[in-house]
């Protein structure tokens, strides 16, 4: 995909014209510490706001609301007349937009999708209107939280994936000389979504999208520590019971399909990344 990258210093027409044309016919993706403040906003658990909001096994607003003039489905948290129903809680992905935010190598970049800014495509009088600086356009949208919980949650991606590295290269499951952790990993890496969900199964997936956190639910960092130790957890009692190559090699597939599926939520490839952790694998003496 091609992408414009930003300073925040630059200069754009991110005054939006509030048409609601983004809330339409898009792809937005939230993190589990996004699916409550979603869900305290409108009021229901964040069970309630996964099942009625949700498709991907929970990582995917749903699209299904009355279509524009154009025939594009609305969010369905939008309402007619009226915009965002959980505008106080809603996702980065929707703060951020026109704008996405790319991390590579630990560099943080704002970008956009394409060579021509997003907006003018369905709200072309948005160049009519005052030009904002990147900076300024993320304090207005209250941005830092979120940003924080995108980060932490990227780190707990890498940590579950180093569980499934561990599981096949610090046992004696690499030494075996077997091959088939590696292609399932490389399956998993092109299951669509669905097919994730239901691989990794509704008890790791209610661990990943609904962990039960209490206090200081509406700190980000608070909350993904405790994620972080809830999923630490659950990780420890499985692999406490791991006895035969069999089973390193499914507890291995299965917290990388963990981390992939997490991978989706906060927008990486997960393609690319399981590629990138094949090789690592490899260059460690797993064999595929
Ligand atoms: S496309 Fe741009 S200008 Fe139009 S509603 Fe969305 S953010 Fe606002
Ligand atoms: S959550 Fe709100 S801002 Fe985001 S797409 Fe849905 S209606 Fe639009």
């Amino acid at each position: 995909m091609e992408v414009t990258k930003l300073s925040i210093q630059d200069k754009l027409p991110l005054t939006c014209t509030r048409s609601g044309t983004c809330c339409h016919d898009k792809n937005v993706l939230i993190n589990p510490w996004e699916t409550v403040c979603l869900a305290n906003e409108k009021k229901i658990t964040p069970r309630e706001f996964r099942d009625l909001y949700c498709d991907f096994g929970g990582i995917r607003l749903k699209f299904k609301g009355k279509p524009d003039s154009n025939g594009k489905q609305a969010c369905d948290l939008y309402t007619d007349n009226f915009g965002c129903s959980v505008h106080l809680g809603r996702p980065l992905a929707c703060r951020l937009f026109p704008l996405g935010r790319q991390i590579q190598n630990e560099e943080v970049n704002y970008i956009f999708e394409g060579k021509i800014f997003p907006c003018i495509n369905g709200c072309p009088s948005v160049v009519d209107l005052p030009l904002v600086k990147v900076e300024e356009y993320l304090k207005q949208q209250k941005t830092i939280h979120f940003e924080a919980a995108q980060d932490a949650y990227l780190d707990i991606m890498q940590d579950i994936a180093d569980i499934a590295f561990m599981l096949l290269l610090d046992t004696q499951l690499a030494e075996s000389g077997e091959t088939n952790t590696l292609k399932q990993w490389r399956i998993l890496g092109n299951d669509e979504p669905e097919i994730l969900a239901k691989k990794i199964g509704n008890e790791w997936l209610d661990y990943l999208t609904l962990p039960e956190i209490v206090d200081n639910w509406e700190d980000p960092i608070a909350f993904t520590q405790a994620h972080t130790n809830i999923l630490h957890s659950k990780a420890q009692v499985k692999i406490d019971c791991l006895q035969t190559n069999l089973e390193l090699h499914e507890a291995s597939v299965l917290m990388m399909g963990i981390a992939l599926f997490l991978a989706i939520g906060i927008g990486a490839n997960k393609k690319e990344l399981v590629e990138l952790w094949i090789e690592t694998a490899k260059n460690n003496g797993a064999k595929e």
